[in-house]
């Protein structure tokens, strides 16, 4: 595959293609207990194309060097390349670029905008954060279905400013109960966090439906875009969010490197997270001016290299076509929950009829514990993964404390779905 704009292409990913992607990620042709690899873990972090592995290393040989204040050529090199990848996820995106900030990963850009609403809500600020504050009587609300990374933060700043934290509770299919959701964004609510895929369900949420109620009752939107932007066209303007974040690493970027999208009105307003060198404007021994938007947020030596192997990644995605990569990652999905179902004795967590999936689904296995699931497949060089997935509460839910989930990429075939489907029915019967 080679580096080009975004693709018009609308057909589907045909086995010579797949073929040649496979070939640009290295780690694919691990041999692993003498089975070659089948990884079906890129929910939890996808593997990396020679593109994006070239593009740091190239990064280091030519055109390292620290950003944005050095008098010498290599620092302004690295800083053009620096803002050249801000741009280019920001196209992705469909942002500005001075609406990109860059994080570690989605947790950190997750937590940055509760912070940033706490020190708000403390009075900091000044005059333009005002309308960020929250306080007793106003209420966040999240989902059943949140990763912990868009829970927890927002159960800390309920805590800290003695707001109320409510969720939206889902049906037994796993998709969100209309009536929990009539009955819990009000006119109290200010801010409405939840995610666009469920990284445990593979389901996507009716993104704009939620933004279209948060707006009537003037809250926020924070939408949690991890298990969305690797996968599938993301457009957080025409969307409508007032926020979204997600991680590099599991879109075939590096690790270490995230993205906060913020509409720039509300990041210009909002008072800094971190703060330290880089970030200002004017500092006295009292008292600091800070930057706009994304250099207020951004303190600290950055993280360059990342940023050079994400927009690496993004334009790897682009030479595919987004749209070309959700469909097959759909049909896989559809192969996927369709073998399953069929096995006895295993259940996937929320099915709800006619919603569009992503290439993801958890599953229980009756009587055996999804640990014990997960090492049979892997005897088998299967690698999935078990347990939770950061998401208890979803798991209390559904009546179960853990589960087994396959999630699958551009990268994925048919073929290793089939070897995991024959994994899992064997499986059942070793243990049953
Ligand atoms: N939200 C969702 C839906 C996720 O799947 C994940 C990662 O698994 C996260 C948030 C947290 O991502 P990170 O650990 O990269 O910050």
């Amino acid at each position: 595959m080679t580096d080009t704009a975004q693709t018009t292409r609308t057909d589907a990913l045909g086995d010579a293609e797949l073929a040649a992607i496979r070939a640009d990620f290295p780690i694919l042709s691990t041999v692993v207990n003498g089975a070659p690899l089948v990884y079906l873990d890129s929910g939890a972090t996808s593997q990396k194309p020679v593109q994006v592995l070239d593009a740091e290393r190239v990064f280091y040989e030519r055109d390292n060097a620290a950003v944005h204040r050095g008098a010498h050529m290599l620092a302004a090199l690295a800083t053009e390349t620096f803002e050249d990848a801000r741009a280019t996820v920001a196209r992705f995106v469909g942002a500005r670029e001075d609406e990109i900030v860059w994080t570690s990963n989605a947790t950190e850009g997750i937590n940055l905008i509760a912070y940033a609403v706490s020190n708000a809500s403390l009075g900091r600020g000044g005059h333009a954060a005002r309308a960020l504050r929250i306080g007793p009587g106003d209420e966040i609300v999240v989902t059943e279905m949140e990763h912990h990374a868009n829970l927890l933060p927002w159960q800390e700043l309920a805590a800290r400013t003695g707001a109320t934290l409510r969720y939206i509770s889902i049906l037994d299919d796993g998709s969100l109960d209309p009536q929990s959701v009539d009955a819990v964004i009000t006119d109290r609510t200010r801010i409405l966090a939840f995610t666009h895929v469920s990284n445990v369900l593979g389901i996507v949420n009716p993104v704009a439906d939620l933004v279209a109620r948060a707006k009537a009752v003037g809250a926020l939107t924070v939408l949690d875009a991890c298990q969305s932007a690797p996968h599938m066209t993301l457009d957080v303007v025409a969307l409508g969010v007032d926020f979204a974040v997600f991680s590099g690493h599991k879109m075939l970027g590096p690790t270490g490197i995230g993205v906060l999208y913020g509409r720039a009105d509300l990041l210009n307003a909002m008072p800094p997270f971190l703060t330290g060198g880089s970030m200002i404007t004017t500092v006295t021994m009292e008292s600091a001016e800070y930057l706009p938007a994304p250099q207020r947020f951004e303190a600290g030596t950055q993280r360059i290299s990342q940023t050079v192997g994400l927009a690496a990644a993004v334009r790897y995605l682009e030479s595919v076509g987004l749209q070309r990569i959700a469909e097959h990652e759909s049909r896989l999905g559809e192969r996927l929950v369709a073998g399953l179902s069929s096995i006895a004795g295993v259940r996937v967590l929320g099915q709800p009829a006619g919603t569009h999936r992503v290439g993801l689904a958890s599953f229980d296995v009756a009587g055996v514990h999804s640990h014990d699931v997960g090492q049979f497949l892997d005897d088998r060089g299967i690698a999935v993964r078990v347990g939770h997935h950061c998401a208890q509460p979803l798991h209390r839910r559904l009546g179960v404390t853990s589960s087994t989930r396959a999630s699958a990429y551009l990268y994925s075939t048919d073929a290793e779905i089939d070897q995991l489907l024959t994994g899992v029915a064997d499986a059942t019967t070793f243990f049953g």
